[in-house]
């Protein structure tokens, strides 16, 4: 499902967001911090360190386009190839009007820590373009997604990088990624994950990220004792990752009170109808105004008493302002960077569990694997089969993770870069 851009939630209000989740933040450091510390509780190698801490390339690049009114404008796209010892660089396309290189940057290198995790034979990348998708017709996005292709062209391949969609972009987007490379290179199904279906596309990627959120849930809450079927659960956004969380967590027996996007939230204390609110959400391109609801703001539901917060926006929603306020006994990050270090810090000393990003959410990479895997053999697996490889994967990256820490004593999330950092520095020192 596609709820998010580009099909123009109307009342997008880049200013509203800014307040609400995006304070300028330097994501690059945030994750550079969190893998110096992992890197210093292992004792990796200052020369290891070195290495992995440095992307392989970085791409700036100008993609002029021809807008509906006849203007010009020019617009700054990015592509980070983080690293890539394990296999190809693999990572989104963010469309967003706050991306930059630093962003851009924090987002390669946390890929190449998830599929180190799940154990998917690619490393680490991340694209964006500087851009507002919700105000831009079908052609301003098409002529962008084209440009942009052909701008980074040279550095993209099936065995050398491959796109796939985050924030602003979907399966649209990637359809014309693919169509524009084949241009040159012919047809090229492989250059691309999060296709349509028609086009190649795996069954079971649209939920796959959600999917794999809520399976680690479901494993963390086995873990901390936590009953998932009595679990009230927030889930702050509510595109593809939120929307499809609030499914599946839904049909493990929690109850879903509160979700919201950037137009605001909704709460009902006997639960929401997720069936519902994403049929509301598709209608009208935004969960504000759904029936049977109270509506909320996204810091109220952010303080929720719930026991399971699911941050799947935006980075940075969780800060040293707020985490005294959160009362949830688990989160759970569905988004790439919600919790900042200094948040993590309060949250711990409260008692609360926080499930990092890189395992979190690495269901998306692990069905875009299966995906690509799909195109090379050239031979469509079942949901069925997706669903359960799916399953395998993201409870031996909990199982690792979690074992991790109780040997260890360490936070989740350094857990988390331990294993991550295990794999790649093995790989690199086999290369070196
Ligand atoms: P999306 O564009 O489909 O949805 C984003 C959602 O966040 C929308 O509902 C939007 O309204 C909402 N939002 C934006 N600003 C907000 C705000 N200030 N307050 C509340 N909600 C806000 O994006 P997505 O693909 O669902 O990605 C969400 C997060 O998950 C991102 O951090 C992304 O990097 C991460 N992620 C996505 C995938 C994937 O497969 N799509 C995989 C891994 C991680």
């Amino acid at each position: 499902m596609q709820v998010a851009t580009p099909t123009r939630p109307k009342e997008t209000k880049p200013s509203t967001e800014k307040q609400a989740v995006r304070p300028q933040m330097d994501f690059n450091r945030i994750t550079d911090e969190q893998f110096l510390i992992a890197a210093e509780e292992m004792k990796l190698e200052s020369e290891i360190q070195l290495l992995l801490r440095t992307p392989y390339r970085e791409m700036i690049v100008q993609i002029p386009v021809r807008l509906d009114d006849g203007r010009l404008e020019m617009f700054h796209g990015y592509r980070v190839q983080h690293n890539a010892v394990r296999g190809p660089y693999k990572g989104g396309i963010r469309y967003h009007y706050k991306v930059d290189l630093n962003e851009v940057r924090s987002l390669a290198a946390l890929m190449t820590w998830k599929t180190a995790i799940v154990d998917v034979p690619f490393g680490g990348a991340k694209g964006g373009v500087s851009c507002d998708p919700s105000a831009m017709s079908r052609a301003e996005l098409q002529a962008l997604t084209r440009g942009f292709t052909r701008k980074i062209d040279m550095a993209l391949g099936v065995y050398r990088d491959i796109p796939a969609p985050d924030v602003g972009t979907n399966a649209q987007v990637m359809a014309w990624i693919m169509d524009e490379y084949g241009k040159k290179n012919g047809y090229t199904p492989a250059i691309v994950t999060g296709k349509p279906l028609n086009l190649g596309g795996s069954l079971g990627r649209d939920a796959a990220t959600g999917r794999g959120v809520s399976i680690i849930a479901r494993e963390a809450c086995q873990c901390f004792d936590i009953d998932i079927k009595r679990a009230k659960v927030a889930i702050q956004g509510f595109g593809n990752v939120g929307s499809w969380t609030g499914r599946l967590m839904a049909r493990l027996g929690a109850k879903v009170v509160a979700v919201s996007d950037v137009n605001g939230g909704i709460f009902n204390e006997v639960g929401l109808d997720m069936e519902r609110v994403v049929a509301h959400c598709q209608a009208t391109g935004t969960v504000a105004g759904f029936k049977g609801a109270k509506s909320i703001d996204n810091e109220e539901l952010l303080t929720l008493d719930v026991d399971i917060l699911i941050p799947a926006a935006l980075g940075g929603a969780i800060t040293r302002d707020n985490a005294e306020s959160i009362k949830a006994r688990l989160i759970v990050e569905g988004a790439n960077s919600p919790v900042t270090p200094r948040a993590d810090e309060v949250l711990s000393r409260r008692g609360t569990t926080v499930v990092p990003d890189i395992l979190a959410n690495a269901g998306g990479v692990t069905v875009s694997y299966f995906e690509w895997v799909q195109n090379l053999q050239q031979f469509r697996w079942s949901a069925d089969r997706v669903n359960e490889e799916l399953e395998r994967k993201m409870v031996a990256a909990w199982r690792a993770v979690y074992n991790r820490t109780i040997d260890q004593h360490t936070p989740l999330r350094i857990s988390a870069y331990m294993e991550a950092l295990d794999k790649v520095a093995e790989a690199t020192r086999q290369r070196f």
